[in-house]
């Protein structure tokens, strides 16, 4: 008999931003996959199993997740974050697109999360606040140029940008390579937010302009946000400034290049 498999979004890390629903999913469920820290997260019982791996292991801890749902399981697969975002739902269903027919069966469901860009966009005021995109920056799973190619569309037409994966110990230029790339098409004034480890107690957030932004102001568990020409900093004696992207679109495009 086919068990069940919900994917959980945790939040950025406080526990205060992890839903009721995700709560409830935890409780229960039975066995739990997924990348080792996000499990120590949870407070679970001893009679809740845990199946912790390494975090470059995504399709192979999603099939034994679905090889356990599809012997009847209570199972749980957890993300941090949102876990439709550059994580956890997509290897799982991308497990099922390709797998045996049985994992079809499996009671399958997604629980939401606060993703880091949202997590970091309210600490600093409202830089979503108009159309805005979320690109990883990671060339493991999709070639540089692709990237390349992606940024330049999304600043020209005039996106906020939300980076995830900035960088890593493998790819130390790019986050670099790619603020290069897009002072060739944004005004150098343009705000850019550093927010790392948003949700956690060792949170902080760094607003510059993009023309001296660096990557070495970025780790691996730091989302950035690029706004446009049209995104707006207000200033205030004391407090850190408040980003925000204004709702309306005055006349003009947001880049250079447009
Ligand atoms: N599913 C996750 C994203 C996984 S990709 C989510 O929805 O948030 C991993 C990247 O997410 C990191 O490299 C970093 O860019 C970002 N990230 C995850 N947690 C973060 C946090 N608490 N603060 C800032 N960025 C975070």
């Amino acid at each position: 008999m086919s068990g069940s498999l919900v994917v959980v979004g945790l939040g950025p890390g406080n526990p205060d931003q992890m839903t009721q629903e995700a709560l409830a999913a935890v409780t229960a469920a039975e066995d739990f996959f997924g990348y080792f820290p996000y499990i120590d997260r949870l407070n679970l019982r001893p009679d809740q199993r845990r199946h912790a791996s390494d975090n470059r292991e995504e399709l192979a801890r999603a099939r034994a997740a679905l090889e356990t749902a599809a012997g009847g399981g209570k199972v749980c697969v957890v993300s941090g974050g949102d876990p439709g975002v550059f994580a956890m739902a997509a290897a799982v269903c991308e497990a099922i697109d390709v797998g045996p027919a049985e994992w079809r069966d499996i009671d399958f469901s997604v629980v939401p999360g606060v993703t880091a860009m949202l997590a970091v966009a309210a600490r600093a005021g409202a830089p979503l606040g108009h159309d805005f995109c979320a690109i990883s920056l990671s060339n493991n799973l999709k070639p540089w140029k692709v990237i390349e190619k992606r940024l330049v569309a999304a600043a020209t037409a005039g996106f906020v940008m939300a980076f995830y994966n900035p960088v890593s110990k493998a790819r130390p230029h790019q986050l670099g390579d790619a603020f290069a790339l897009l002072r060739r098409h944004l005004p150098g004034e343009v705000p850019v937010i550093f927010g790392r480890a948003a949700g956690r107690p060792d949170e902080a957030i760094r607003i510059v302009p993009l023309e001296a932004a660096e990557s070495g102001m970025a780790d691996m568990a730091t989302c950035v946000i690029v706004g446009t020409a049209e995104t707006r900093i207000v200033e205030r004696q004391g407090k850190r400034p408040i980003v925000y992207s204004p709702r309306y679109f005055k006349d003009g495009f947001g880049g250079a290049g447009a």
